[in-house]
């Protein structure tokens, strides 16, 4: 059962705060909602707020590595289980959240191609096998290749049609590269580039100190305002990625970026934090967590099932799905 996003097109009243650790849109309307969150089937999530983080470098913001490569800003969709009274009781049960997360670039509207280059923690055996024996184009040689073991690569050069040499803890073997197109996120750019200036930290329509006021959103906000063309990710059981870092987080890290405006992103790092300290000085995110000695490995999963290239609809609306059965 792949995820499903319920309403996606419903664009919900939001309401904006920077908390000093990043700036968020949220909504109190429970009406866009996700089905098919890996390992929690059955249950329905409901979208609560959407927010980026930003690193102290341009190269390195993303919290996440897809393919080994970081972008200079990650976003995140936060979604809580509707088995919970809400997301304040949800966020420390067992899959109590579900978070979207979609790295993201910085440039012009400009259609670019993304390809991934390593799958660096992918655990699944691979699709799409090329190998030095099916190189050959003979059918003897290629089957007496496999059968002795030999169907490897050590580099790139062994990988026919632009293929990839990939190591993932096994027969190192060629991988075709991904491509997807990168889709400008115009919406959430001009969110960003509207509000962010507007909600400085400490926020300025604060009345006294410690009080977090929120400015309205009335164009107001869906996931689909950042959300990629291309329906594939990761996924894994984790925590959230700030403090009280509960294990109740499934993550679906999207496989392909989307870009925003070069405004977008200067507003956001021009953003205070807790100290008044630009949020781009520190970085507000943390390090990798994955693939580092002392660490244990985590499981992660992949959903390529869907198409992957230049598919326009992420994610199935079920809403639509609906519309289009009455015809
Ligand atoms: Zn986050």
């Amino acid at each position: 059962m792949r995820p499903e996003l319920i309403n996606l097109g419903t664009r919900l009243p939001a309401k904006t705060r920077n908390n000093g650790h990043s700036p968020k849109f949220e909504t109190d309307y429970n009406v866009i909602g996700l089905r098919g969150v890996p390992f929690s089937h059955q249950d329905l999530y409901f979208f609560k707020e959407l927010h980026p983080h930003i690193g102290n470098t341009f190269q390195s913001g993303s919290e996440h590595s897809v393919d080994g490569n970081f972008k200079p800003m990650e976003i995140h969709m936060v979604f809580w289980n509707s088995n919970y009274r809400d997301i304040v009781h949800a966020k420390s049960k067992p899959r109590g959240l579900a978070v979207i997360g979609v790295n993201v670039e910085v440039g012009d509207p400009a259609d670019d191609i993304y390809v991934e280059e390593q799958e660096k923690y992918n655990p699944l055996p691979p699709q799409h096998i090329y190998n030095k024996c099916t190189c050959t184009n003979d059918f003897f040689y290629g089957h007496v290749c496999r059968q002795l073991g030999l169907c490897r690569c050590s580099s790139d050069k062994d990988c026919p049609f632009g293929g990839k040499c990939r190591s993932l803890g096994r027969v190192p073997y060629c991988g075709k590269p991904h491509t997807c197109r990168v889709r400008y996120a115009h919406k959430f750019s001009q969110l960003a580039e509207k509000y962010f200036p507007l909600i400085e930290f400490p926020e300025k329509h604060a009345s006294h100190r410690g009080e977090m006021r929120y400015l309205q959103v009335p164009e107001g906000v869906t996931p689909e305002d950042a959300l990629p063309y291309d329906g594939g990710f990761y996924t894994y059981r984790g925590s959230l990625t700030t403090p009280p870092c509960f294990e109740t987080v499934q993550w679906i890290m999207m496989r392909c970026p989307i870009k925003v405006s070069r405004a977008a992103y200067h507003a956001l790092a021009m953003m205070r934090d807790v100290r008044g300290n630009f949020l781009s000085r520190d970085g507000v995110k943390r390090p990798i967590q994955r693939g580092l000695p002392g660490f244990p490995p985590i499981q992660v999963y992949r959903n390529f099932l869907w198409e992957t290239t230049g598919k326009e609809v992420p994610f199935y609306d079920v809403s639509e799905i609906q519309k289009n059965n009455v015809y």
